[in-house]
């Protein structure tokens, strides 16, 4: 039995950064987490995609070993993104949201994917991730993310959904939005009511912060001199994190710190080329080197 399952979007995305524009190329939330989670154990993706979708991406995901029984195929067209980054890539403009095939998807869990002990809600509608949610059976941990999208316009939906998890996963933009409180530990805080027991805010360029049970933890985001396109960071973030904790097996504070390590390291290499192109062309000993790289960028004693 695989030990990890994601529901999120598998999408077509076209974006443009200061540094090129790409259109219709392979995207999603649950496309980059599990892509990325890939690296540390098995991942089942659960999402639907319209029969337009290219067969050379389903391909992609099936070579990692991403199981996609739980990807079902609906007539009419796939989800699509279309979103754009200025100078400041920590903030991308969404252009375009199409929901499509997502509108009405009904995902039914087969039994074996409803034991899968970890779980991760990636960014959809929340009443998506509440319904999947409610399919499993006793999972040892669930996390969420999410974005302004949904905390606009299904607000009482993922206030639902979070008073049921483990773990929020947002951007810091997204943190304040949620609480309406500018101050980012504060606004941690007042997430921490919601439901979740930890909190990590992920903020680009500045890196991550969790927060839980009143501990602290910052990582820096690892220093690149090209970065081309921040989209799906997030999700590789969140793949890296609950990988590595999946592949473990246990929850505790010294593994839910080098998931956090791990999650960056995913991040950072998603960031350096468009789509999952850079995440297509790693190595796990690329992985461990960067997460080498991690740990000297904040030691202190020499
Ligand atoms: P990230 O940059 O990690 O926050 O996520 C980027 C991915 O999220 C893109 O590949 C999009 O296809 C996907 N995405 C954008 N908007 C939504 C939405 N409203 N619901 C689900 N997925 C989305």
């Amino acid at each position: 039995m695989a030990d990890l399952a994601v529901v999120g979007s598998v999408a077509l995305d076209s974006v443009t950064t200061p540094f090129g524009k790409v259109r219709e190329v392979l995207g999603g939330s649950a496309t980059y987490f599990s892509y990325a989670a890939s690296f540390f154990t098995t991942v089942r993706l659960v999402a639907t995609v319209g029969d337009d979708f290219p067969e050379e991406h389903l391909r992609l995901l099936k070579e990692r070993g991403v199981d996609v029984t739980g990807l079902q195929t609906s007539r009419g067209r796939t989800f699509r993104w279309v979103g754009e980054y200025g100078f400041d890539l920590n903030e991308a403009r969404t252009i375009d949201t199409q929901l499509n095939v997502f509108a009405d998807f009904k995902p039914l869990l087969p039994s074996s994917l409803k034991k899968t002990p970890f779980l991760f809600l990636a960014n959809i509608a929340p009443e998506l991730q509440l319904d999947v949610l409610r399919q499993m059976e006793r999972p040892q941990l669930t996390a969420l993310d999410t974005m302004n999208f949904w905390i606009q316009g299904r607000r009482e939906a993922l206030l639902r959904v979070l008073a049921e998890v483990d773990v929020l996963l947002v951007n810091d933009g997204e943190a304040r939005q949620l609480v309406k409180e500018p101050n980012l530990i504060k606004a941690a805080r007042e997430i921490l009511k919601l439901g979740p027991r930890t909190v990590v805010v992920k903020r680009g360029e500045y890196g991550a912060v969790m927060v839980s049970n009143g501990q602290f933890f910052f990582v820096p985001a690892y220093p690149l001199e090209s970065v081309f396109d921040p989209t799906g960071a997030g999700d590789a973030f969140a793949g890296g994190f609950m990988g590595y904790i999946a592949a473990q097996g246990v929850v505790d504070q010294a593994t839910v710190r080098r998931a956090i390590v791990y999650g960056s390291v995913m991040a950072s290499f998603t960031v350096e080329d468009f789509s999952l192109n850079r995440l297509a062309r790693l190595s796990t000993a690329e992985v461990e080197r960067r997460y080498a790289g991690f740990q000297e960028l904040v030691r202190v004693d020499l």
